[in-house]
């Protein structure tokens, strides 16, 4: 399969999502030659960065810190165009708004591949939501009625991969893809590194790739060391998308 040219899209709902979850992904796309245009839907300062406000920052310097780490990792990871949309989290909600939104993005992107959250995370309250939200985009994108301004209505459906939550188990995730991360992971590891106060979190992320190595090797990818495990939202019927 040629990658050449070839966009993936992500959308996270929280800045680290990008980072434990498919930042190995990303640098495997890029690597192939490969385009990679990422959504970051909120700064997480609901939850996810708490830490930062637990060492004295304002909601504001949280934010102005999450950018920063985040345009770093991005660089590191090849990212060619990386947005933050200051979204509320914690909870975040569906709206129409929002949904014209991401379409709008959706049909001058034209991404041939999607990745984003998985169905159900008991452990995020915003997460579960963030498929519904891209799926409904992409639907709103392709309605021929639709008219968003500056775009033309339509939009050729892409594969949707969602990546790992947390706690797999607690959430039903059954992965379907292992993605051989094995000569990208520095750029995982440096990437997530950007994250100064998490390093526990991406020392899991770590381990974690190295467990999904053990099942990409039970299902032939003999030589691999480091892994990441994605589940396909629709029957793969298109040639070879995302198989490397
Ligand atoms: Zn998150």
């Amino acid at each position: 399969m040629d990658f050449v040219g070839k966009k993936m899209l992500v959308v996270s709902a929280h800045p680290g999502d990008l980072l434990w979850r498919c930042s190995g992904a990303v640098a495997k796309h890029v690597q192939l030659c490969g385009e990679v245009q990422a959504i970051v839907l909120t700064y997480g300062v609901g939850g996810e960065a708490n830490e930062l406000i637990e060492a004295g920052m304002t909601v504001q310097e949280a934010k102005e810190e999450r950018t920063r780490a985040l345009k770093k990792a991005g660089d590191i990871l090849g990212i060619s165009n990386l947005e933050l949309w200051d979204l509320n989290d914690y909870r975040f909600e569906i709206t129409q708004d929002k949904t014209y939104k991401l379409a709008k993005y959706l049909r001058i992107c034209k991404p041939d591949i999607i990745l984003t959250h998985h169905g159900k995370d008991i452990l995020n309250p915003d997460h579960g939501v963030i498929l519904d939200y891209v799926n409904m985009a992409m639907e709103v994108a392709g309605g021929k009625g639709i008219e968003i301004e500056g775009t033309v209505p339509g939009f050729k459906r892409a594969p949707i991969f969602c990546f790992e939550p947390h706690n797999a188990e607690s959430n039903g995730f059954v992965p379907t893809l292992f993605v051989d991360i094995t000569d990208v992971i520095q750029k995982k590891i440096d990437a997530m590194a950007t994250f100064e106060l998490k390093k526990s979190l991406a020392a899991s992320y770590l381990e974690r790739a190295s467990y999904r190595a053990v099942n990409a090797r039970s299902f032939g990818r003999g030589k691999c060391k480091y892994a990441e495990a994605y589940a396909a939202v629709y029957p793969v019927a298109q040639d070879g998308y995302f198989v490397y």
